[in-house]
């Protein structure tokens, strides 16, 4: 996955598209772990190694990193939700979101959504996300709604393809 997401990477930069990572930047005791009666261990954890992106991921400088589930007692798979994403998004002028990453079922499939709600066409890069799958099929289940509101599914092939082949 982080390969493949380093290729759409690389293409975005050569065409000086805007580049956006978001991650979970929780608290210690934040709202979504076990010790608070959330579904999941403690991760990403602020200023902790857990919190780090993948270290093969492409960080490009002047890519924008966007912090989600800050407060103690708000959950927030979106990229959209408590953060300024949405401002960010519309002042850069974007149209259309190309999204991959982790997870399928959760942070991608809420990211979409509320992408949807929000008028943007979103083209999920499929070979470049992971489901937790933690029922077996969620990730299928998250596509398919993703579909629904009108989401692009393609793949990696399609998009490195599609971005090479439109030059501005
Ligand atoms: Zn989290």
């Amino acid at each position: 996955m982080v390969p493949g997401l380093n290729k759409v990477i690389k293409a975005f930069e050569r065409r000086s598209l805007p580049i956006l990572f978001t991650r979970d930047w929780h608290p210690l005791d934040h709202i979504s772990f076990r010790s608070r009666g959330g579904i999941w261990p403690p991760h990403c954890v602020q200023g902790t190694p857990g919190a780090e992106f993948h270290p093969g991921l492409r960080i490009p400088a002047g890519a924008t990193i966007i912090s989600k589930g800050t407060s103690r007692d708000a959950e927030a798979y979106s990229g959209f939700r408590g953060t300024n994403l949405e401002e960010l998004l519309k002042s850069l002028g974007v149209e259309e979101i190309f999204l991959g990453g982790l997870t399928t079922d959760y942070c991608v499939r809420e990211t979409t959504l509320d992408a949807r709600t929000a008028g943007f066409s979103v083209t999920v890069i499929e070979d470049c996300t992971r489901a937790v799958d933690a029922r077996p099929g969620d990730g299928g289940r998250a596509l398919a709604d993703m579909r629904r509101a009108g989401a692009k599914l393609t793949t990696l092939s399609e998009v490195v393809k599609r971005l090479a082949g439109t030059q501005q």
